[in-house]
Parts: structure tokens; C-alpha cells; sequence
């Protein structure tokens, strides 16, 4: 039989996988909206949704095995960014169900059973744009999504790049109710001292595992280097492991995001760092508390091979 994401975490730490909108913006099969409008703000329209999964199924595929030949145990579903909302906002909201089968069934595709399928449910970019009034239709819209995917037969939830806390909470309630395994990871941004609704690393991990995360912590915005340093307030704040898919970009002390930082998202390989730091990131991780362990935006599959590396080193 399969073992599950919590079988597989006591067994040492899960290799997940690496950023698929970024890679494949690259690739020439994901829209950016950088030539249309601000990138970055929440208050566009189409920017880095997963309609791919529908209209270039090959290259969502390809990736797919390219992160499984990688080492990765876990293939996410490109289902981020697929709530109806951010959907309906790109010009895709009649195809929720589709993109969000979609996604599925190639993760699963391609994993058969040499790895599990997470399904990744991020932020609405309500809040952003609307405030917290907008709350309640943010859990409504991942309460949807959650839904669409646990009817597709993901093995378990991955939510992240959740830069309120108050978005999060709404969104761990839903994922527990479902029944389904979940990962919990924030974003912080512009500094890793809070989330946007002014909670510590601490606190949020504090949070999402007395909420019944399987695992908590960050993705994305920071590097593994400055990620290390909040993951250790989270770590000694949670009763779960720690969960950790950092990004590829160089930040600097005064902006310690890359998506706020003016090279965002045209000029993103001129502060591209190298796999070295993924392979550190690798060997501390087990020392470190890291349950899970992955790479978001800017990590394609030759940097989820360096913490493979790193993580066979230390074994
Ligand atoms: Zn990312």
C-alpha cells in the first residue's frame, strides 16, 4: 500500500517539488501580465494562473516527469491560483472544474505510484484587493476548490503563499474539514519579521498546527538561507514538522520578498541564485526540524536534484 505524507515524514524528511508557474512563464506556457500591468500588486487580473493544465497539457506533463526524475516523492497538481475567483479574473472562470480536474489527473499521470499527488491551494488575492471584509468569500472559494480536488482524489493538500493569517486560518478549516492530510505554509512579505495581517513566524505556526496541519511553515519570497532564519521561530512554536519550499531569488535586508522587489517578474535571473545553496539547504534540512522540503518559485528540477543531493549527504 501507498504510504501517506505523514508515513512518509517519520521516515525523514519528504522531497517534494519545485515552482511549476515560474519555470514554465519561462517555458513560454504560463501568462505573466507583466506587459499589461503591475505584476506583484494582487490587483491584476490574469497574471500566473494555471490554465496550462487545459490548453498545453504536454508541457505541465513534462515538468511533471522532469521533477519525478528530479527525486521529487510528492508531485503537487498545478492547481494554484485555480479558485474560481482568480480564475474568473484571467478569463477562465467557466473552466474551474476542468482546469482543476485537469491538473489532477496529469500529476497523478505521471506519479502512478512512485509518488503522491498534492493538491496546491493558494490565497484568493481577495483580501489584497478588497480588505478583510472580503473574508468570507475568500473561504467560500477555497471551500470550492478544496471540494473540486478532494473529488479528483488528491492524496493530501498542500496551502500556501497565504500572506494573511486570517486568510489561512479560513482555509485550514476547510482542509481539515475535507478529511484530507494538509501542509500549511505562509508567505512573508516584505519582511520576514510578520505576515501581512502582523503575526510572527511564530504565531503562525503556533496557529496552523494547533489547527491540525500536518506540517507548517513557508514557501516561496525568501531564499533557503533567510527562509532558515523564520523557520527556526516557527519550529520551536509548533507541535508538527516544519515545512519548507523556499524560492531561488537573492533578496536584499530592506525587501526580504523577491515579488516585491522591482525585478520581479521580467528580470528574475539577474538575482537567480545557484543550486549550491539547495544543497546546504539539503544537508541542514533534517538537523533543522524539515519535515517536508521543496522549492518554490525559480526551483526547476536541477535545484529539487541539489536538496536531493544535500539530503542524501546527510543521511
Ligand atoms: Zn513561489
Amino acid at each position: 500500500m501507498k504510504l501517506n505524507v505523514l508515513d512518509l515524514m517519520k521516515k525523514g524528511p519528504v522531497l517534494g517539488d519545485g515552482g511549476y508557474l515560474i519555470e514554465l512563464e519561462r517555458r513560454g506556457y504560463v501568462e505573466s501580465g507583466s506587459r499589461r500591468e503591475k505584476v506583484g500588486t494582487g490587483r491584476g487580473s490574469g497574471q500566473f494562473t494555471p490554465e496550462v493544465a487545459i490548453e498545453n497539457p504536454e508541457a505541465l506533463r513534462e515538468l511533471h516527469r522532469e521533477f519525478l526524475r528530479a527525486g521529487s516523492q510528492v508531485l503537487q497538481a498545478l492547481t494554484f491560483f485555480g479558485t474560481r475567483e482568480k480564475l474568473t479574473r484571467s478569463g477562465y472562470g467557466a473552466q474551474t472544474e476542468a482546469i482543476n480536474a485537469a491538473a489532477v489527473k496529469l500529476a497523478r499521470e505521471v506519479a502512478g505510484d512512485r509518488a503522491l499527488v498534492a493538491g496546491s491551494v493558494s490565497r484568493t488575492q481577495l483580501i489584497e484587493r478588497e480588505g478583510m471584509e472580503s473574508l468570507g468569500r475568500a473561504r467560500d472559494h477555497i471551500a470550492e476548490q478544496i471540494r473540486l480536488l478532494k473529488d479528483t482524489g488528491v492524496d493530501f493538500l498542500i496551502l500556501e503563499t497565504f500572506f494573511h493569517l486570517a486568510e489561512m486560518k479560513a482555509a485550514l478549516e476547510c482542509a481539515v474539514a475535507s478529511g484530507l492530510p494538509t501542509v500549511a505554509t505562509m508567505s512573508f512579505r516584505p519582511l520576514i519579521s510578520s505576515c501581512s495581517d502582523g503575526h510572527t513566524p511564530a504565531q503562525c505556526a503556533e496557529v496552523m498546527s494547533d489547527l491540525g496541519a500536518v506540517a507548517v511553515g513557508a514557501n516561496c519570497e525568501q531564499g533557503p538561507e533567510v527562509m532558515l532564519r523564520l523557520l527556526r521561530e516557527m519550529r520551536d512554536a509548533s507541535k508538527v514538522p516544519i515545512a519548507a519550499q523556499p524560492c531561488a531569488f537573492r533578496t536584499t535586508p530592506e525587501c526580504q520578498s523577491f515579488t516585491r522587489l522591482p525585478q520581479f517578474p521580467d528580470e528574475l535571473e539577474t538575482i537567480q541564485l545557484s543550486r549550491t545553496e539547495f544543497v546546504q539547504f539539503g544537508k541542514r534540512a533534517r538537523a533543522e526540524g524539515v519535515g517536508y522540503i521543496g522549492g518554490c518559485c525559480g526551483c526547476n528540477p536541477a535545484y529539487i536534484r541539489a536538496i536531493a543531493d544535500g539530503l542524501a549527504e546527510s543521511a
